[in-house]
């Protein structure tokens, strides 16, 4: 309370009365007079505190963001306090929707689908990979019911079902691909609906789905054979010839699926052990002379075979998983290159030093139509001709992830009934000359140091 402040009007209305009477008794109304002049008095102050509080509600209504207006006495501490508890409210909620924005930023950030919907399954918020998946429009979508924009009834019943207890697996709405949704409650009555896209899970489960069933099928037809040879064995009493013609045939299914398996235990190798070392150095030409030995052997004379001069290079890597990769093009060619054919295997550095090695042979070939399928496992253009001959369907599938673990590739080109030509491409960095006489420009370009990285 301003004690000054208040004497100070009592003072201006006594003062005022007294004026008033003084006229009054002039014109000889004193009473009505000293009325006059309190009422007078009165009425402007009222006027004043009337103008002030309406620049105040004006300031309050119109223009709150704006400094308060200065006002003298009462209604200037009201503008104060006022101004200052609007301040306070408006840090508090800028703070309050700065920590919503980041909640929301973090929602946006993980690689999941986020959907949130209000207690009528409005739409209240979606982060961009829910709104790709469920083909919404953030800002458009907002309020919107969530089963008009997404209308599968395998949603909507797990939706409106109530038990989310286990997630829903269902086809993407947009793309291709399997959706895995998940809805928990929050807030008493709000919803939060996660989504994953599981394609290449569900992918990777389908292949190995596969891969199963195709071993198992692989293993089965030679298991049959040898047991109907054993039935036979047993139950008729054969001559020695027969005899002797069934015990081949159990060798050949036997080697079959001894083939098989240990097929199945490179890829199975190749998939678990770490990349083959850089500083490991394999030299090409002892690795070429025993592969020669090897299809010589099973060519036996049937085939011209033409294997290049020394190369004098050396690949780093895994010498087994190399074997592997050259070894398997090799026999593939005596097996798909009928009798009197050639296979010529070369090596060379090309000019940016990459190491290229080609088996060319003039077999059989492939058609355009089969190339892109070579190296899935199981893949075989003549299923009857590759078991003939004693294939498993996973020999270039072996190749393919070998040249890869190398960081190389491998290159096929092929004409049905022309023959076909397979390219190990392994990268600059794992290859080097062996030669002091380096000369060539691609050889030149090939010799690294043992620690160089690998690209
Ligand atoms: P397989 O054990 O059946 O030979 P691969 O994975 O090694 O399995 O080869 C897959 C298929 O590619 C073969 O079944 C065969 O049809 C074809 N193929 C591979 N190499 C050759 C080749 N040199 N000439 C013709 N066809 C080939």
């Amino acid at each position: 309370m301003n004690w000054g402040r208040l004497c100070l009007r009592i003072l201006i209305l006594v003062t005022a009365t007294v004026a008033g009477e003084v006229v009054g008794v002039r014109l000889g109304v004193s009473v009505l007079g000293g009325l006059v002049g309190l009422s007078t008095v009165a009425t402007l102050w009222a006027l004043r505190e009337e103008w002030r509080s309406l620049r105040l509600i004006d300031w309050l209504k119109r223009d709150s963001d704006a400094p308060a207006p200065t006002l003298p006495g009462r209604w200037g501490d009201v503008a104060y306090h006022a101004e200052k508890a609007l301040r306070a409210r408006e840090r508090d909620l800028a703070a309050a929707y700065a920590d919503q924005a980041q909640f929301l930023q973090a929602f946006e950030a993980t690689p999941n689908g986020v959907l949130l919907l209000d207690s009528a399954h409005h739409v209240v918020w979606c982060n961009r990979v829910a709104a790709d998946h469920f083909g919404l429009d953030p800002d458009r979508d907002r309020l919107q019911l969530i089963t008009n924009l997404v209308r599968q009834p395998i949603f909507v019943d797990y939706l409106l079902g109530g038990d989310h207890e286990e997630p829903l697996l269902m086809a993407s709405p947009r793309h291709q691909g399997s959706l895995s949704i998940l809805i928990r409650r929050y807030a008493a009555d709000r919803s939060m609906v996660l989504l994953q896209d599981v394609s290449a899970r569900e992918q990777a489960d389908a292949m190995r789905r596969e891969f199963v069933s195709h071993v198992s099928h692989e293993i089965r037809t030679p298991l049959t054979v040898l047991s109907g040879f054993v039935e036979t064995l047993q139950s008729l009493d054969l001559d020695r010839g027969e005899r002797d013609r069934i015990l081949g045939l159990m060798r050949q299914q036997s080697q079959r699926m001894q083939s098989l398996v240990s097929d199945l235990l490179v890829l199975a190798r190749l998939e678990g052990s770490p990349r083959p070392a850089v500083d490991r150095w394999v030299e090409l030409d002892g690795l070429l002379a025993r592969i020669e030995a090897e299809v010589r052997s099973v060519s036996a004379g049937h085939h011209r075979i033409v294997f290049p001069q020394p190369t004098h290079l050396a690949l780093a890597g895994q010498e087994s998983e190399l074997h592997s990769a050259i070894g398997n093009l090799v026999l593939n060619a005596a097996r798909y290159t009928p009798e009197g054919g050639e296979i010529r295997i070369e090596a060379q550095v090309n000019t940016d030093g990459h190491a290229l090695i080609a088996v060319q042979d003039s077999g059989i070939g492939i058609s355009r139509e089969h190339i892109p399928r070579l190296t899935q496992r199981f893949y075989r253009v003549d299923p009857s001709r590759s078991r003939e001959t004693g294939g498993t369907g996973l020999g270039l599938a072996i190749v393919k992830h070998a040249i890869q673990r190398h960081g190389g590739e491998l290159l096929i080109d092929s004409e049905l009934g022309r023959g076909s030509r397979f390219t190990l491409r392994v990268p600059s960095a794992r290859v080097k000359s062996l030669d002091p006489r380096v000369g060539t420009p691609g050889l030149q370009s090939s010799a690294r140091s043992v620690d160089e990285p690998v690209h």
